[in-house]
């Protein structure tokens, strides 16, 4: 069995602690063993990065740009064999594995390019011969916390700007996947960065985590994953006024208008309620149909939604793989039977799949939940699962006020032909991430990514925006 360490100041760090990568979909198959850190690892790794903070800072962006491309790559070469890997923890189809490891070594190359760019500001002082400038400077050692559903692009979206503005980093992967990461670390060691820039623990948030925020050479923490520990994170990390970003939870709407492409809008919300098994952060889990097509469009919704195919991502004509875990197959359970008491029988699914081979994996049916009511806890509360809560609106007005009465806003989308509504959802919703005509998940890296309410908090990351968080401004008067 591989075994997969720490690794702390350049070297691959052992323990006697260790713990085990299961496959979701044949939880018979170990896809490794992994070294579970301690305090005493998270302290060294911290001090491991302040230690080599100064020479990686000092050194010029586009040289630290040069070890991005090479990082990219590396993952290019590599291309195939992480993306099964990504299907073997996490449990996506191949396809999808595919699209996300690109995603990271696309994200690795556009950062590698903002090492040339780097923009500060220079202005003119109202003083004679006075040039005035603002220069961008690293914040330090940054940890960097990172959830299951997306184990290589969301490491990388934070690794790669942080790195670029010179900061030196400690990455804690999720338990669940952990695999995804190492190998983008184990790319950066490949690429000859400098020991103690990038470090690597896994392990148990629970206890890591404390140790992260305890550790003195910490200057800031860029967390994703649930709104709990976010809320958590955020109590500890003012108590020493650590800068912090957090990315969260969200519960999206689709709204779809009776002027929609009635084909598209169908295609739409089962692609994002349902694919990667609705465990994108992004996912669709409240589709708000005007009143007028509402039977016509569940029914399409439920015939569509029958036709997936569910099973191990490794097989081909595989569309929706397994949930993560035993403790989120329970949750899409748990809210199975909430649903059912507050909204009666899902129309569609709703139960755990068996038999064969799906009896080694955590398969659950895609599951919609039809005449669900805003307030009831299947459209208010995250599942982060294949469960779909279908709501009737009487109009565009309606639609969006229901789509807006909830704690979070990470995204939300509109299906509709007309373009002053687009116009009036793109000013009136209440989400960081808004998709028109398309589905409400699927983002790219060029432009800021992030949500508001209780789904963010913090400056936005990827594209020119996440230069913010890992990076303050100086700001010089000279005269001459
Ligand atoms: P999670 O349980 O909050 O875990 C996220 C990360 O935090 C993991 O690495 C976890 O480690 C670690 N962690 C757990 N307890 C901690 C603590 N006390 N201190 C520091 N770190 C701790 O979330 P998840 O289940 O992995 O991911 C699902 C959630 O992420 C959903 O709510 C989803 O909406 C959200 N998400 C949001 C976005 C976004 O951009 N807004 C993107 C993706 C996912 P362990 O794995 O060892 O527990």
């Amino acid at each position: 069995m591989k075994r997969f360490d720490n690794y702390i100041d350049g070297q691959w760090a052992g323990g006697s602690k260790t713990f085990e990568n299961r496959n979701p979909a044949n939880t018979d198959e170990v896809v490794g063993v992994f070294t579970a850190g301690e305090s005493a690892s998270m302290e060294a790794a911290a001090n491991a990065a302040e230690t080599a903070f100064p020479a990686w800072s000092r050194l010029a962006g586009p040289a630290r740009g040069n070890y991005l491309y090479k990082v990219a790559d590396l993952l290019d070469q590599r291309f195939e064999q992480i993306s099964e890997d990504m299907t073997r923890e996490e449990g996506k189809t191949l396809p999808e594995s595919k699209g996300e490891v690109r995603r990271s070594i696309n994200i690795f190359r556009y950062f590698a390019g903002e090492g040339s760019r780097f923009p500060g500001m220079l202005v003119p002082s109202e003083r004679e011969r006075v040039h005035m400038f603002a220069l961008r400077k690293p914040l330090g050692v940054v940890g960097l916390i990172t959830p299951w559903n997306f184990p290589s692009a969301i490491p990388a979206w934070k690794l790669a700007p942080a790195l670029i503005c010179g900061n030196t980093v400690v990455l804690k992967p999720a338990s669940a996947a952990p695999l995804s990461a190492w190998r983008i670390v184990e790319a950066c060691h490949d690429a000859g960065i400098p020991k103690g820039v990038v470090n690597f623990i896994a392990g148990s948030g629970g206890s890591l985590g404390t140790a992260l925020l305890n550790a003195k050479p910490l200057k800031g923490v860029s967390f994703t994953g649930s709104t709990e520990i976010g809320h958590w994170l955020h109590g500890e990390a003012s108590k020493r006024r650590l800068r912090i970003q957090l990315e969260m939870g969200g519960k999206n709407p689709t709204i779809v208008l009776a002027d929609a492409d009635f084909k598209s809008a169908v295609e739409n919300t089962v692609n994002a309620a349902f694919f990667s098994t609705g465990q994108k952060c992004t996912a669709t889990s409240r589709v708000i149909v005007e009143e007028a097509i509402y039977d016509r469009f569940l029914e399409a919704l439920i015939e569509r939604t029958r036709q997936l195919k569910v099973g191990n991502g490794m097989d081909s004509g595989i569309q929706i793989g397994p949930a993560i875990d035993q403790k989120q197959l329970e949750t899409n359970i748990r809210y199975c039977e909430i649903g059912t008491k507050e909204a009666g029988a899902p129309v569609v699914g709703g139960r755990r799949l068996t038999g064969g081979a799906y009896d080694r994996g955590y398969f659950f049916q895609p599951t919609i939940f039809a005449d669900v009511t805003p307030d009831m806890r299947i459209a208010q509360e995250e599942i982060f699962g294949p469960v779909l809560s279908v709501i009737r609106a009487k109009d565009f007005e309606d639609a969006l006020r229901i789509a807006n009465d909830i704690p979070f806003g990470l995204s939300s989308s509109i299906q509709t032909t007309n373009l002053s509504r687009a116009f009036d959802f793109i000013y009136g919703a209440q989400a960081g991430l808004l998709t028109v005509n398309l589905p409400s998940a699927g983002v790219e890296y060029q432009l800021p990514f992030g949500g508001t309410k209780e789904s963010s908090f913090g400056p936005k990351e990827q594209g020119p925006a996440a230069m913010e968080f890992y990076s303050d401004l100086k700001t010089v008067y000279l005269k001459y």
